[in-house]
C-alpha cells in the first residue's frame, strides 16, 4: 500500500533538528507514523489519571488501511476528534500512545527506526507490530461498560 502521507521534499532528518513549533505544515503532518492508536477509545482512571488504550476503535477508523475513513469531513460525524497542533500538545500528550512521534519529540526522545520517515516505507510501522492494523473492534459493537475487557498492552 502506498503511503497516504506525502513525505517527499522534507528537510533531511528535520525531526532531529527542527523544533516542533518551527516545522512546516508538511513536516508536521509527516510526523504521523500511521499507527492508528490515537483513534482508539481510551479509559482514564479518575483517581490516578492513568490512561489505558483499548482496541475499541472510533466508528470512522478503518483498520485495514489503519486510517480515518473520512478524515477531511470527520468532524461532521465525530465532532470531538482533535486536531493536533503545537498549541494543544500540552493538553493531549498524556493520553497519546507512548510510541506516537508527536509525543516522542515532545518528550525530547528520538523516533524509532520503524518510523516511515526513517525506514522510508509506510509498511514498517505495521511490520514492527506497533500499529492497530487488523487489530481493532468497532465501538458500535462493544458496550462502553465492556471496554475494559479490550485494554491493549502498550510498550513501557
Ligand atoms: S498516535 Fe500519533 S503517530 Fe499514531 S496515528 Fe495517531 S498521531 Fe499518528
Ligand atoms: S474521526 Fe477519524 S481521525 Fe478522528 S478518531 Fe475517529 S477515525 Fe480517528
Amino acid at each position: 500500500m502506498s503511503d497516504p502521507i506525502d513525505r517527499t521534499g522534507l528537510r533531511p532528518r528535520y525531526w532531529d533538528t527542527v523544533p516542533l513549533a518551527k516545522m512546516t505544515q508538511k513536516e508536521w503532518e509527516a510526523l504521523c507514523d500511521g499507527c492508528g492508536k490515537c483513534c482508539l477509545n481510551k479509559l482514564e482512571d479518575e483517581e490516578t489519571g492513568e490512561v489505558a488504550l483499548t482496541r475499541v476503535a472510533c466508528r470512522l477508523f478503518d483498520d485495514t488501511t489503519c486510517r480515518c475513513a473520512q478524515y477531511p469531513i470527520r468532524h461532521q460525524f465525530v465532532p470531538e476528534c482533535i486536531t493536533l497542533r503545537v498549541s494543544n500538545l500540552d493538553q493531549h500528550m498524556y493520553w497519546m500512545p507512548v510510541t506516537c512521534a508527536y509525543r516522542l519529540l515532545w518528550e525530547g526522545k528520538p523516533l524509532f527506526d520503524w518510523h516511515p520517515l526513517i525506514s522510508g516505507s509506510a509498511e514498517s510501522v505495521h511490520e514492527a507490530g506497533v500499529s492497530m492494523q487488523l487489530r481493532t473492534v468497532p465501538e458500535f459493537e462493544i458496550d462502553e461498560e465492556d471496554w475494559e475487557d479490550h485494554i491493549i498492552e502498550e510498550p513501557t
